[in-house]
């Protein structure tokens, strides 16, 4: 997968992670790592765990501070 950020601006990098809000893959340079202690576990299990797939506590802890670029700055704006 390619860094969605990246390929707007004709650039291609390989993703780190996948953003938990709008599921687009993130490079390292775009990707936001934010506490979210409002969200615990909500999106990550809505993400991970949906249509029948077990889930493993370790990825969800990983997955759900990760955000893309436009999502952490709707986050912020929401605050
Ligand atoms: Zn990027
Ligand atoms: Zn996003």
């Amino acid at each position: 997968m390619k860094c969605y950020e990246c390929a707007k601006t004709g650039k291609e990098a390989d993703t780190v992670a996948a953003c938990i809000i709008c599921g687009r893959g993130v490079c390292k340079d775009h990707l936001v790592r934010e506490e979210t202690p409002i969200w615990e576990g909500e999106y990550s299990i809505k993400l991970r765990c949906g249509m029948g797939v077990e889930c493993k506590l370790d990825d969800i802890n990983r997955w759900k501070k990760v955000l893309c670029i436009p999502c952490h700055k709707a986050l912020k704006e929401n605050y």
